[in-house]
């Protein structure tokens, strides 16, 4: 079991060393919210831009609501992991239809909401509204099977659930959001994935099995993931008139319903581009090869060839943006940056 003594360690440590950061400035429970679902799988550095962004937009619940799906698209751009910010938009209508604009300030009404989960209903319970009720997210994890030396894979759910309830015994009344902040706090600046934790300068070595043991850096353990898929993809920067060809993704899958630089299956030779290019009804003078680029997302792996042409016209079956729109209206994921930065 996770001992109860780490409470007061914890807590005052957290209370001289916690990191200065935007989002702990408030108890709003919107921003709040909207903080912990941007910092999901997303390293707090990169969210610190996206959120005063996001923020000065769409400052409250009903401003979120009222957008159109692609204001939020585009605010979210470059963040990755899209359906998060489309259950943001969703849930705050829900919020605005069912509970009148405010967020519900219970951990079992959050957990209704679109894309709420139970690390995020019990963050923003607890840090907004005091609910005592813990938040295990994978910094979480990490700690509390370190601190009981516990060899079980976080991956298996009932592993993650008996680890939750352990955590969530030892919530102290009156200090939920503190605690569950400094459990996440230690987990991302001290006991750090990837190599051997900070234990010399950690609160709770005095505490820790893994420590006494020497066997932090083997925790925690997880299956062996399965290896990402590799997809071979043929890119396409097309111009015509200054302005340049989106389309946008299937409704379903990857990416889904997001726009695209028109892109197909496979690596295409240059004759095969030309060939595609002709069954999309476009005309092009010389088509140029772009340097090959790649881009990770969870579970595939696009490996992608570019091509760039100078279109005669522009096709139907397109809409074509033009560089401030590119730049001011239409949401593309990363993963076509490295061909976007052509263009300059
Ligand atoms: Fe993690 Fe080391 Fe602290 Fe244990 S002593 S909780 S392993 S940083």
């Amino acid at each position: 079991m996770i001992p109860a003594a780490i409470v007061p360690p914890l807590l005052a440590w957290y209370e001289t060393e916690q990191r200065d950061l935007p989002w702990r400035h408030t108890r709003d429970p919107y921003r709040i919210w909207v903080s912990e679902i941007m910092l999901q799988q997303t390293r707090v550095e990169a969210v610190r831009g996206y959120y005063a962004r996001f923020m000065e937009a769409l400052p409250d619940v009903r401003a979120l609501a009222d957008a159109e799906e692609q204001t939020c698209l585009k605010l979210w751009e470059g963040l990755g992991y899209y359906s998060r910010v489309r259950n943001l938009h969703r849930a705050a209508k829900v919020i605005c239809t069912e509970y009148g604009g405010v967020l519900p300030g219970v951990y079992a009404e959050l957990l209704r909401l679109p894309g709420i989960g139970d690390y995020t209903a019990g963050a923003v319970a607890s840090i907004a509204f005091g609910e005592r009720v813990p938040a295990v997210d994978g910094n979480v994890l990490r700690v509390v099977t370190r601190l009981t030396e516990d060899f079980r894979p976080i991956t298996d759910p009932s592993v993650k659930a008996d680890l939750r309830e352990q955590t969530a015994a030892i919530v102290p009344e009156g200090h939920a959001g503190t605690f569950n902040q400094a459990m996440m706090e230690i987990g991302a600046t001290v006991c750090v994935p990837n190599g051997a934790p900070h234990c010399g300068g950690c609160p709770l070595a005095h505490l820790c099995t893994a420590f006494h043991r020497g066997t932090a850096s083997a925790l925690p353990v997880k299956s062996t993931k399965k290896p990402r898929r590799i997809e071979p993809r043929t890119v396409f920067l097309l111009s015509c008139e200054g302005r340049t060809a989106l389309r946008k993704r299937p409704t379903k899958g990857l990416l889904a319903g997001l726009w695209e630089l028109p892109s197909t299956d496979g690596a295409l030779s240059p004759a095969q581009a030309r060939e595609q290019l002709a069954a999309w009804g476009l005309n092009a003078g010389q088509l140029l090869s772009l340097r090959p680029a790649k881009h990770i997302f969870t579970h595939i792996e696009w490996h992608m060839t570019g091509y760039y042409a100078e279109c005669t016209a522009p096709a139907k079956g397109f809409t074509w943006a033009a560089p401030g729109q590119l730049r001011d209206e239409y949401a593309l994921p990363s993963a076509f940056r490295p061909f976007l930065e052509v263009l300059g």
